[in-house]
């Protein structure tokens, strides 16, 4: 039976934005991370609302976890999205959200945009999510390297989003949790400035995940805190040491969400990447 031993989360607004726009939630068994997007505060009410819906817990219903995640994303979209065309002000905000349910013997993981959730294993970390994002398309359709989508001059441009249409998409997956397991969701601004090995070293350095999410904060703005800052960590314990029988295994859009033509004219217009040093 898996149980949250710990959880610690942080959030900064950075070194250069003058609001924070990202919101989390730390409620067990739900997790989330949302980065808000939009002027006049209007990030700071996508994010807000999202968190807020999930707050309230699944829906009950027949489906599955994985389903009734979905359910409630969507939910928080719809929200978002009647919030902004109320309001002129709010026009095209948008959020993403990255949330994480941890169930008896398993995770599900529930996301749209490119907030990240990872798991780290035996020193080892691992990205449970794929960001909608432009680059992550080219990477995929093999035009960029990872390495080159890492510094990207259009990494941060989000091709999914919670608020600027009526129906979104979210991913779902569910996948096996393990004793000593720890889970990291965290907006762009830990990820945009911090590589992975980065991360993984300061996670494993840490003595506790209070320690751990202050660390990571703290690196992000060393170097350079260009956007608000989110991480949201916990640590898995599994009270009768196996796992059970589960299954094994942004944001700058001018605030919108684009289209799918709006994605394809920009892959086709985007610049080449600059040259490695
Ligand atoms: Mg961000």
């Amino acid at each position: 039976m898996l149980r949250v031993a710990e959880h610690a989360e942080r959030t900064d607004t950075g070194r250069q934005r003058r609001a924070n726009e990202d919101a989390f939630l730390a409620r067990a068994p739900l997790f989330a991370v949302a980065d808000g997007m939009g002027g006049a505060q209007a990030g700071e009410v996508a994010s807000r609302t999202a968190v807020e819906t999930l707050a309230a817990g699944l829906p009950a219903g027949p489906g599955g976890v994985e389903e009734r995640l979905a359910d409630v994303v969507r939910t928080a979209n719809l929200r978002i999205h009647e919030l902004s065309v109320a309001d002129d002000e709010r026009a095209g905000m948008g959020t993403t959200l990255t949330v994480a349910h941890v169930g008896p013997h398993e995770l599900t993981i529930a996301h749209v945009g490119d907030s990240r959730a990872y798991r780290r294993r035996d020193g080892v970390l691992e990205r449970l999510t794929t960001d909608h994002s432009l680059v992550e398309e080219l990477v995929r359709q093999g035009r960029l390297s990872p390495e080159e989508a890492e510094e990207h001059p259009q990494r941060s441009i989000i091709t999914r989003a919670l608020g600027p249409e009526a129906h979104v998409v979210p991913d779902a997956h569910t996948l096996a949790g393990r004793d000593g397991d720890v889970l990291l969701l965290c907006s762009d601004g830990l990820t945009s400035m911090l590589p992975e090995a980065r991360i993984n070293e300061l996670l494993g350095a840490a003595p506790d995940l209070r320690q751990a999410a202050r660390d990571l904060v703290d690196a992000a703005n060393a170097a350079g805190g260009r956007d608000n800052i989110t991480v949201v960590l916990l640590r898995l314990e599994d009270l009768e040491g196996a796992g059970g029988d589960a299954p094994d295994e942004a944001t700058r859009v001018g605030a919108a969400a684009l289209r799918v033509e709006d994605v394809q004219r920009a892959i086709a217009q985007a610049p080449p990447p600059e040259p490695a040093p």
